[in-house]
């Protein structure tokens, strides 16, 4: 019944559309053949108004009628006359009761007309448009008559059987189209209604996997049933929206630890470069960057050996390719001339693994080692330099004490000088092993000073003995300067001794034979002043900021020929600042030095009471 009620409908849109389509066809039709019936009468009358006027009269139409059949135009023509030049009608063709429904005025328009002309008017009985066409004949450039034709355009029937053909086809089509149509949707919807979806998913909202499917085949049911699978797809939907929001977290939070390892690479203090296992770079730290004069863009994704240029490292790197174990490889040292030319690098490799078995990264690490490597070259000339200091000394004294003891010395003169050089030499190497002490008690910290007044004339007797021996063999002089109150100060006694004698010493060692040395103490401001002033070889510009660095000696012949370890100043500088003292140096080269040590002495004083 229902599908009855839709073929019907469905017939029904047809007719209708039938029918407007029919109209729309008739309309064209007539308008196709009105402008045909106008074009081929303004034809025909031009061709006619060729024939000179005595054909028309000679053979009583003869000629017209010819070129008329010619054209096939007999079944739609109304009328025809020949008029000659007054309007009287010369030649008709035409049934009576045509000529009389001629309206006048169309009449009295085509006779007088100058030049072709085409107008229409309308006939009740039977019902018909003419068309009259007209044309003046000229014999001679005289004006000789009109020829007037008359066509009748009769009205196109809505039903004509060639459309009536036409729209029984169109709707055999259609029907046709809509019937399977019809039949293909229900068909559709047929099966779907029989299809059981797989629901099982959905515990939550599974209705119809209790097999509650409708089972009335109508379309509302279908209905219902889709709005049903709609909810459950719905809730498929809000379950992965919230996996979706969960995943979209937890890759924030992935984001947020990659940035964080970022930022952590970029603060290492040495260079990383990340590969993966085909050498392609995946990361590359701030410090790297910098080393090799790259931006980021250059190196991610680069191949490593792109990268490296240096084929020292180049070779290092493929050596390992595939030792699979970073354990098995061994860090190498190295320049790198084209980035830091001044450094050394310690580049090692290693690999990373990804689940504890399998590899998975390549780790290029260049640690900057020169500062570790020049406090071991350091360390290594301080030691061949303190053997050496300590091996004169005792060398000496093992041979005068020798000679001693063998009695080859028998002037005793000579026995007394001996036994000086003995004791200079005992006296230098206790400076050296006091300040080797000091120097290991500065490094562990634990450097304390122990106060006590001292007297500077005392300091400065022992301070001058100490160097004496020295001095003399050079032939220097010493000059002392102390004002008659003798300052005092509190002070750690041993450590202050050594710190001046070290200054003395320096004046003695770096002053040429002949030379006189100045050793003034003074007292200012509750500050006593200790200033030692040669006229030796002096420092220059570019040794004088480093000479209180530990192990420093200026590359000079006339430094490098003296004995010294490069400790004294350090030492010195250190004492001086245990006493909150300061100790200042001026000298230029070739002319000698100035050093000055500063030490307050009122706190102590108050300090002590
Ligand atoms: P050293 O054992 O070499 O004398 P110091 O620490 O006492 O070590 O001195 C460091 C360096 O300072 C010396 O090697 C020398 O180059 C320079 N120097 C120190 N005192 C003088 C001085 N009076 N005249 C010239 N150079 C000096």
């Amino acid at each position: 019944m229902k599908s009855f009620r839709i073929l019907s409908a469905i017939l029904i849109f047809l007719l209708m559309g039938i029918g407007i389509l029919s109209n729309f066809l008739q309309k064209f039709e007539t308008k196709s053949h009105t402008r045909d019936v106008i074009n081929r009468g303004l034809h025909i009358v031009s061709l006619l108004s060729l024939y000179p006027m005595k054909d028309f009269k000679d053979s009583n139409g003869d000629y017209f009628l010819r070129t008329l059949t010619e054209y096939s135009f007999y079944k739609e023509l109304a009328y025809f006359f020949v008029h000659d030049a007054t309007g009287a009608v010369l030649l008709s063709m035409a049934p009576d009761e045509i000529a009389s429904k001629i309206p006048g005025q169309v009449s009295q328009t085509s006779l007088f007309a100058a030049g072709l002309i085409n107008q229409a008017f309308k006939t009740r009985s039977p019902e018909n448009t003419i068309y009259e066409f007209a044309k003046p004949l000229y014999s001679l450039g005289k004006r000789s008559g009109v020829i007037r034709m008359g066509l009748k355009l009769s009205p196109v029937s809505i039903f004509s059987s060639e459309r009536l053909s036409l729209m029984a086809v169109l709707a055999f089509f259609i029907v046709g189209t809509a019937i399977i149509c019809y039949f293909a949707i229900t068909g559709a919807l047929k099966n779907l209604k029989s299809s059981k979806p797989d629901f099982s998913d959905f515990s939550e909202a599974n209705d119809l996997s209790s097999g509650n499917i409708p089972r009335k085949g109508n379309v509302a049911s279908v209905i219902s049933h889709l709005d049903e699978s709609l909810v459950q797809y719905k809730a498929k939907l809000d379950k992965l929206s919230a996996e979706n929001v969960e995943l979209s977290s937890r890759l924030g939070v992935f984001a947020f630890e990659k940035n964080r390892i970022i930022t952590l690479l970029d603060a290492l203090d040495f260079g990383v470069i990340l590969t993966d296992l085909q050498n392609h770079v995946t990361h590359v730290n701030k410090f790297m960057l910098t080393l090799l004069g790259k931006t980021r863009k250059h190196v991610i994704d680069h191949d490593l050996y792109e990268i490296i240029e240096h084929a020292e490292i180049r070779s290092y790197i493929s050596r390992h390719e595939g030792f699979g174990h970073s354990a098995n490889i061994q860090p190498f040292e190295t320049t790198l001339p084209d980035h830091a030319p001044a450094k050394i690098f310690k580049v090692i490799l290693s690999y990373l693994t990804a689940d504890g078995n399998s590899l998975s990264d390549k780790v290029l690490s260049f640690i900057d080692v020169t500062s570790v490597k020049s406090a071991e070259d350091a360390k290594q000339s301080f030691i061949a330099h303190v053997s050496h200091e300590l091996l004169t000394p005792l060398t000496n004294i093992k041979s005068y004490s020798e000679m001693l003891m063998d009695g080859e010395v028998e002037n005793m003169e000579m026995q007394k000088e001996f036994y000086n050089t003995i004791n200079d030499e005992t006296n230098r190497l206790a400076r050296l092993v006091q300040n080797l002490l000091n120097l290991t008690k500065m490094e562990m910290g634990n450097l304390v000073i122990d106060k006590s007044l001292v007297k500077t004339d005392w300091l400065l007797g022992d301070c001058i003995k100490s160097v004496e021996a020295a001095a003399h063999d050079k032939k220097i002089t010493i000059n002392s300067k102390i004002p008659d109150n003798f300052p005092t100060l509190i002070a750690d006694k041993e450590l202050l001794k050594g710190a001046i004698i070290n200054l003395l010493g320096n004046a003695v060692k770096y002053s040429p034979e002949n030379a006189t040395i100045t050793f003034a103490i003074s007292e200012q401001d509750q500050v006593v002043s200790f200033d030692i002033t040669d006229t030796g070889h002096g420092i220059s510009e570019k040794d004088l900021p480093h000479i209180f660095e530990k192990f420093y000696r200026a590359d000079d012949d006339k430094v490098r020929t003296q004995m010294g370890s490069g400790l004294g100043l350090a030492i010195t500088a250190e004492i001086v600042q245990l006493h909150n003292g300061e100790i200042t140096v001026q000298s230029e080269l070739g002319k000698g030095t100035h050093f000055s040590i500063r030490i307050p002495k009122e706190e102590y004083y108050l300090a002590k009471e």
